[in-house]
């Protein structure tokens, strides 16, 4: 009886993660304003709180908004085998081939990420800060899930090889036992990306193709090691949980030679090349006079819908995306 009662709180306990777990989200976005130029780091660095913060809006949207989802994701796996070149780039085309029930169910991220761009830009030329932090927080959100391989692969979290909770072990346990001890983020500089589907889908691609490994290492390291070693009771935020043990997540990113740390490096450039992309298109526009924000009372009645749809903890649509 005891045990039951222990084991109904720990699993209350657990929230649950997805989209490289909120942790990894902020870190991103953060890590990313060191990447801009100084003529757009006037702009991001006083407002870099406000950046990493709002790095995970997207998956508290999920909570409140059931079309949310199928931006973060894509089934890849759907479409065939790997390089997956005979999805069409351009989401109309994807629609004419498929249906756009289908292009919707299997997952939108690539062509979600060239819309959200697209705003970012608008912005800029408007010179609107508040939207230009908002978008640019978002936008990094989408970008960073396209760099993770689960989230190019229909057996998004071990469901068909009964592996369920390795979404989360790789997007969130590894990097928030790792990440600041061993993860090494001095990257270099924004670049400007001529072709924004090419890159997305580039990013995308190698995501699928790393999807396999990801699964394969897991289950693999699973057969090795120890049955009672694999989860172990561990305090995380305060709180005890059963997860992924230390050994076990260690080994694992072991195993897996870097992988979550490359995906995060990459994830991280590719979002200041993006932001830094939309300044670029918008004509490099002046953002010295910019630094004070202003968001709008419709921006701060979505921030509280999305805080308290989060806090519901009631997801609407797939779960770990
Ligand atoms: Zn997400």
């Amino acid at each position: 009886m005891k045990k039951l009662i222990l084991c109904i709180i720990f699993c209350t306990l657990y929230k649950q993660s997805f989209c490289w777990g909120f942790y990894a989200h902020q870190r991103i976005n953060y890590f990313a304003v060191f990447l801009l130029p100084p003529e757009m780091m006037v702009l991001y660095k006083p407002n870099i709180q406000f950046i990493s913060d709002h790095a995970v809006d997207p998956d508290k949207r999920r909570y409140a908004v059931a079309t949310e989802a199928p931006k973060h994701y894509i089934d890849i796996d759907r479409y065939g085998r790997y390089p997956w070149t005979e999805v069409p780039e351009g989401f109309s085309d994807a629609v004419k081939k498929y249906s756009e029930d289908t292009v919707i169910a299997n997952g939108i991220v690539p062509w979600w990420i060239v819309i959200m761009q697209q705003r970012l830009t608008n912005a800029f030329k408007e010179k609107n800060a508040a939207k230009i932090l908002k978008l640019s927080a978002e936008l990094g959100h989408y970008i960073a899930d396209s760099h993770v391989p689960l989230h190019s692969n229909s057996n998004h979290d071990g469901q068909q090889t009964n592996q369920k909770g390795i979404h989360g072990f790789w997007e969130s346990r590894v990097p928030e036992l790792l990440a600041e001890k061993e993860f090494d983020f001095m990257i270099g500089k924004a670049t400007y990306i001529s072709d924004i589907p090419k890159y997305v889908w580039d990013r995308v691609r190698e995501s699928g193709a790393a999807s396999d490994t990801v699964l394969k290492d897991e289950a693999g390291l699973t057969k090795q090691f120890p049955a009672d070693r694999k989860y172990s009771f561990e305090e995380r935020s305060g709180k005890i949980v059963r997860q992924y043990s230390s050994a076990f997540t260690i080994a694992y990113n072991h195993m897996l030679n870097g992988m979550v740390e490359r995906r995060m490096r990459v994830a991280i450039a590719s979002v200041a090349s993006f932001w830094y992309t939309a300044w670029v298109n918008a004509g490099q526009p002046d953002l010295k006079n910019l630094k004070k924000t202003a968001f709008t009372e419709e921006d701060m009645k979505e921030f509280e819908t999305l805080n308290n749809a989060w806090r519901s903890d009631r997801i609407k649509g797939r779960q770990h995306e």
